[in-house]
């Protein structure tokens, strides 16, 4: 039997959405995706720091503490016997008629959460893969984890539909992130990604990859890089939860490197490896 985590119940899973749930007409909601490796989740902190920064930014009031999420979404993963796969967790601005504007205090915030078993995704990550350019097309807060994920949507089909594992997105020919992820290159050495403000979602993975570089003593800047930077980059990679460190091998026709895996990106992909493997041995990993 599958659990759910619905408000502070876990209960059997069901497909229980009111029809009003201002998250499923409106995308009026934030959410998170956690990882779980070898049943033990992964930055979960971290995630529910960005769920609240998420919450704070469209003044939705998160019914719990996250203490108590936390909890409970322990208890949903392992009445799941979740081993390898996510927890997915999303909270909206609860149910009510459906005008645009907030709903009365009265109508309280909808906590779901639910787990799915993944496979590890070691061969992509290992041998890499090709991605597309599209134009971003989001908002001005993509800073916030929202349930609004129609452009990135679109986007990833364009990249599916070549046999890509990502879309980059380039805003005015800058680059800002891809579909599902961070964007990082590398340059005579040198590793760069886009600042962390309004144009991408500060990843989760993008923060322990910058956290990595610094113990390593890799130099990267927060920085901004062009197209044109980024076609000529030696590396590619990108990163999200649960793939991780993905190299990029091409880029519609444009080679990037030598067309492998570069070293720089194996080694934080081999130290980022070794951070996980601390969690699944429930090891303090700091
Ligand atoms: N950017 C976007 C647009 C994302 O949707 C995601 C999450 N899939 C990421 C970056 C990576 O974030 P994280 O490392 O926290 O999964």
């Amino acid at each position: 039997m599958a659990y759910m985590l619905f408000n502070n119940d876990i209960m059997e899973r069901s497909n229980c959405v009111d029809v009003e749930d201002r998250g499923y007409q409106f995308g009026d909601g934030i959410y998170e995706v956690i990882g779980v490796y070898s049943g033990q989740s992964m930055l979960m902190d971290e995630h529910l720091e960005r769920l609240e920064r998420s919450a704070n930014e469209i003044q939705l009031n998160l019914p719990y503490t996250m203490p108590e999420l936390k909890r409970q979404l322990i208890r949903l993963a392992q009445l799941n016997q979740l081993e390898e796969g996510i927890i997915y967790l999303q909270v909206s601005r609860g149910a009510g008629p459906r005008w645009h504007e907030f709903p009365k205090d009265t109508v309280p915030a909808v906590t779901v959460a639910y787990t799915r078993e993944e496979k590890r995704m070691t061969n992509v990550e290992d041998n890499g893969g090709t991605a597309v350019l599209t134009e971003d097309i989001r908002w001005l807060r993509c800073d916030i984890k929202s349930l609004n994920l129609l452009p990135n949507v679109l986007a990833k089909q364009k990249a599916v539909e070549k046999n890509a594992v990502e879309a980059i997105l380039h805003r005015d020919k800058i680059v800002t992130e891809a579909s599902a992820s961070n964007v990082f290159i590398v340059k005579n050495d040198t590793i760069y990604t886009h600042p962390a403000n309004n144009y991408i979602l500060n990843g989760i993975t993008r923060q322990k990859v910058l956290e990595l570089c610094h113990e390593l003593e890799l130099p990267f800047h927060e920085d901004t890089f062009t197209i044109e930077q980024l076609l000529n980059a030696d590396e590619v990679f990108v990163t999200a939860t649960k793939s991780d460190i993905i190299p990029i091998l091409k880029i519609d026709d444009h080679l990037i490197g030598h067309g492998k895996p570069g070293d720089i990106t194996h080694y934080l992909l081999k130290h980022f490896r070794k951070f996980i493997n601390q969690v699944e041995n429930n090891l303090d990993p700091s």
